[in-house]
């Protein structure tokens, strides 16, 4: 079986700090903005102090090394015979995620953040916020980047069927919020996606980004999977924001969060499409990197790592490897792009 340290020794940009977490190993300066953070008290479920003694991440969302896979997106090797079929795997499926947002609250405060950004050469991370419809964390995010203004940028989150929607968002706006993030399940609109093209037009009319999670995995094969359990992995499938974001103006500052996990080169077909448009990095692969830049250029992909459900060196080291011999590339994706979005 192989170790950590083995596994590293091969990857060019990684290396191992003393708590055995991935780091970048890069000589030269870089200048980082890592667009897609979180922070403890700014999840649902429930809130922690971010001043807290931090718990050690242990990266859940990561496999382990014998299932790790940098060459594809989500960095995990596809076991063709899995099957993820029946309750069992539905369950199996959704107390995994519960237990990734218990690790990213008790480990996301702000000694492991500020640890990691040191270790990583990255100056600022963009706190994005994760609301539901009955817990709003925007003020959260507000707050941390308001203590540390140097080191933390904050978006907003309000859900679409939130019923103060269009006065929250020219509030948030005016307390400093540079965008809007959203984590949303197909289901949770039942067919009507009225509320959530509202929300993207008020988000317009402030001039806000807006990130949202999207992609679904493409390492799992329909055939093993349930009906139920293929809705729940496709619930926030790309093609979903053809139709959405051709309801928008054509300026309309869109960013796809994780470039779509697996669909990226849905991804790259819609920025094409729409060019207000954006990509944000996080768990893509130095191929699927390179394949975004030759078909859509650096000026519309950002860097962003999905800390603390991710290392932020993974991503970074990916980028690294798909902007070698590249420097304006690589300074756009790691900084200009963003630098610009949040003006
Ligand atoms: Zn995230």
């Amino acid at each position: 079986m192989m170790t950590k340290q083995e596994f590293v020794k091969k990857e060019k940009y990684l290396k191992l700090n003393d708590d055995g977490d991935f780091v970048v190993d890069y000589d030269g300066k870089l200048e980082i903005i890592d667009f897609h953070t979180h922070i403890s008290n700014a999840l649902p479920l429930k809130s922690v102090d971010p001043n807290k003694k931090a718990k050690k991440l242990k990266y859940l969302t990561l496999p382990s090394i014998e299932n790790m896979d940098l060459s594809v997106p989500y960095w995990t090797k596809l076991d063709p015979n899995e099957k993820n079929k029946g309750l069992m795997s539905i369950i199996k499926f959704s107390s995994k995620g519960y237990k990734i947002f218990k690790d990213m609250i008790n480990g996301g405060t702000y000694d492991n953040c500020f640890k990691s950004q040191r270790e990583n050469m990255i100056k600022k991370n963009v706190v994005l916020p994760i609301s539901t419809k009955k817990s709003d964390r925007s003020m959260e995010a507000l707050k941390v980047a308001k203590e540390h203004p140097d080191k933390l940028v904050a978006f907003c989150s309000v859900h679409p069927h939130d019923p103060e929607m269009k006065q929250k968002i020219k509030k948030y706006k005016k307390l400093g919020a540079k965008g809007l993030k959203l984590k949303i399940a197909e289901m949770e609109m039942k067919g009507d996606w009225k509320p959530l093209i509202d929300l993207f037009k008020a988000c317009y009319e402030v001039d806000f980004n807006v990130l949202l999670h999207t992609g679904s995995l493409i390492n799992i094969k329909r055939e093993n999977t349930s009906n139920l359990m293929w809705k729940l992995l496709k619930s926030s499938r790309v093609e979903i924001f053809e139709e959405l974001l051709k309801q928008l103006p054509k300026d309309f500052k869109f960013v796809f969060g994780h470039s779509g996990i697996g669909e990226y080169k849905l991804v790259a077909e819609y920025l094409k499409k729409f060019p207000g448009s954006y990509a944000e990095l996080s768990c893509q692969s130095a191929g699927s990197i390179k394949y975004l830049l030759e078909e859509v250029g650096h000026e519309r992909l950002i860097f962003g790592s999905d800390w603390p459900a991710l290392p932020q060196a993974i991503t970074l080291s990916r980028v690294l490897i798909a902007t070698e011999g590249n420097e304006e590339a690589r300074k756009y994706i790691l900084y200009k792009n963003a630098e610009k979005l949040l003006k």
